[in-house]
């Protein structure tokens, strides 16, 4: 911890470890005279669940390199490390003590990233009796107002509704009133697969090899948390502004032009492929939003990128990344309880292992162990799928989630997780499940190529644990969908299958439930 003089400090300034950045609101009116920055690294952050490696060691590297930046520029700061002998291990009782001790006449605090943060913030400034001042989050582009008005002013919520009026309200890929090559949406030429001959050469995303600061943040999460699952060896994040900057330029120089044919696409050994790998430089706030969209828009524009893949990109953080945000906060705290399809299986432990004879999740898993990251079809068409399928308890699938990636935080994780990928919130995230069969996977990868089970049969010992599955889930929730038009074509299909076949689904579909809960 600084010890400089800290004290009387008037206003304490709580930067949490997802809000690195030094122009939000947080530091509005900041007189470094009286005004003292508070930050804490905390045990309890990475144990509520069972956070990897590379999640919770790149969160403590962004903090202290954000602690260097602000001692740099002679900003007063009380930062409580990991390994300080005084660490009471939660931020509520961080935050306690520094407020016996620094006696502040407020606290302030840009919105937390998670509901269950705020609330301990404040209860602690409650307990102590002193005002907390929680100021909104600007790095957004979507205010919480402006979303609560959306939805008071539409029957249902939509994404596509939500997109379209961010594009008008920002004229991002707008032309006048219209959009930018007379269609909102370029996702039919989005879907394409590599076909036998595989991606070829894409080039590498670029890496950050860690220096001194990361370094020695390696080493405590190595000693501190050696039981926590996932490796340190790969990591290569960016983990300041200036390399957030340097790989959202390198994005768009190297992959963004293929971005939005292949977004969909997978293929073993290639983690990335074309994907843009800013998530987490994005919610960490080493990196505003306007940025990535603004760069992408004026690669269209200068004719180094294809409008599908720039709508395709931007879509991604104007739409999807402010709507889940804008989901989360309308509907929590209740939203994290939901469970529409009454899911109630426990989470195979091949999820905290990849050992599983299933090819395509086991290189999912590892790949996520191992570094981090996973991209959104791996994530949602493969590990969700399965969980999806097999009727596992969307809070489990959720706790995974939110323990594995270098991303995750609770205001994006929950809605991708609860919502889209387990349709735990019954429609608010998606208008349908993404349910589909060991197929799908087989379409848009090769991992069926070196799998022991055919993608194609439902029976037998060779059967893909996901079609058995899907086909399975179809019975499971043919009453509840029946009603869906977007189940239609799928529902249609089930219809063919006569009661002997489904009587074998069933059987097989309990043996693979029998199996992986073994596993
Ligand atoms: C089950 C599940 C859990 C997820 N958990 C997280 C999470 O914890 N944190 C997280 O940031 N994203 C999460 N996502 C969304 C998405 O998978 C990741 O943002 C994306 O894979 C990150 O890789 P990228 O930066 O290469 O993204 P790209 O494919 O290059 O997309 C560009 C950017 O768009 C944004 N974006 C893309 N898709 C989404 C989405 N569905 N929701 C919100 N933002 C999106 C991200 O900021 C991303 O960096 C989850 C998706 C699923 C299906
Ligand atoms: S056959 Fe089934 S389990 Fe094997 S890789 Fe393909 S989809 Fe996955």
């Amino acid at each position: 911890m600084d010890d400089q003089a800290l004290t009387p400090a008037r206003h304490l300034v709580l930067v949490l470890g997802d809000q690195l950045d030094a122009k939000s609101r947080a530091f509005d009116g900041f007189d470094p005279a009286v005004d003292v920055v508070w930050m804490a690294e905390v045990a309890e952050e990475a144990e509520h669940v069972w956070t990897t490696k590379p999640h919770i060691a790149i969160f403590l590297s962004a903090m202290r390199h954000f602690r260097e930046d602000l001692r740099a520029r002679g900003i007063r700061l009380r930062y409580r490390c990991l390994d300080d002998p005084q660490n009471r291990g939660g931020f509520g009782a961080e935050l306690c003590g520094a407020v016996d001790e620094l006696r502040p006449r407020k606290l302030i605090v840009v919105q937390p990233g998670e509901w269950r943060v705020q609330q301990i913030l404040l209860d602690a400034a409650g307990s102590r009796g002193v005002e907390l001042e929680i100021r909104p989050d600007d790095h957004f582009l979507c205010s919480r107002q402006q979303f609560a008005e959306h939805v008071a002013g539409h029957k249902r919520l939509v994404m596509g509704t939500f997109y379209r009026a961010m594009r008008r309200g920002t004229g991002v890929l707008m032309d006048g009133k219209k959009p930018v090559g007379g269609k909102w949406n370029y996702d039919a030429e989005n879907r394409k697969s590599f076909g036998k001959k595989g991606p070829g050469r894409v080039p590498a995303p670029r890496a950050f090899a860690p220096d001194a600061v990361t370094r020695e943040v390696l080493a405590l999460v190595d000693e501190r948390f050696t039981d926590h699952p996932g490796g340190l060896a790969h990591f290569d994040w960016p983990v300041t502004p200036q390399q957030a900057t340097e790989a959202l330029e390198d994005f768009v120089r190297n992959r963004l032009e293929e971005f939005g044919p292949y977004e969909d696409a997978m293929w073993t050994g290639q983690p990335t492929l074309y994907h843009s790998r800013l998530s987490a430089a994005l919610n960490l706030k080493l990196l505003d939003p306007r940025r990535a969209i603004g760069v992408a828009e004026e690669a269209y524009r200068q004719g180094r990128a294809p409008l599908n893949s720039v709508e395709g990109f931007v879509r991604q953080i104007l739409g999807w990344r402010e709507y889940v945000r804008g989901v989360y906060w309308h509907t929590m705290p209740g939203y994290a309880e939901r469970n529409e399809l009454g899911a109630d299986l426990p989470l195979p432990g091949f999820y905290w292992t990849g050992e599983t004879d299933m090819h395509c999740l086991r290189a999912c898993i590892q790949q996520t162990l191992d570094t981090g990251f996973a991209h959104h079809i791996q994530r949602l068409m493969v590990t969700g799928l399965f969980a999806l399928l097999l009727g596992v308890d969307p809070a489990e699938v959720h706790r995974w989630y939110l323990a594995v990636y270098v991303d995750a935080v609770e205001w994006v994780e929950l809605p991708n997780t609860l919502g889209m990928s387990q349709f735990a919130d019954g429609g608010v995230m998606a208008t349908k499940p993404y349910c589909a069969s060991g197929n799908y996977i087989r379409r848009m990868s090769n991992y069926c190529d070196a799998c022991r089970y055919d993608p194609a049969r439902r029976l037998g010992e060779d059967a893909c644990p996901f079609t058995t599955l899907y086909w399975d889930f179809l019975m499971r929730h043919e009453e509840r969908f029946g009603g869906n038009p977007r189940m239609a074509l799928q529902l249609r299909n089930l219809g063919r299958l006569d009661e002997d076949e489904r009587w074998a689904i069933g059987r097989r579909a309990a043996q693979v439930r029998r199996r992986v809960a073994g596993s």
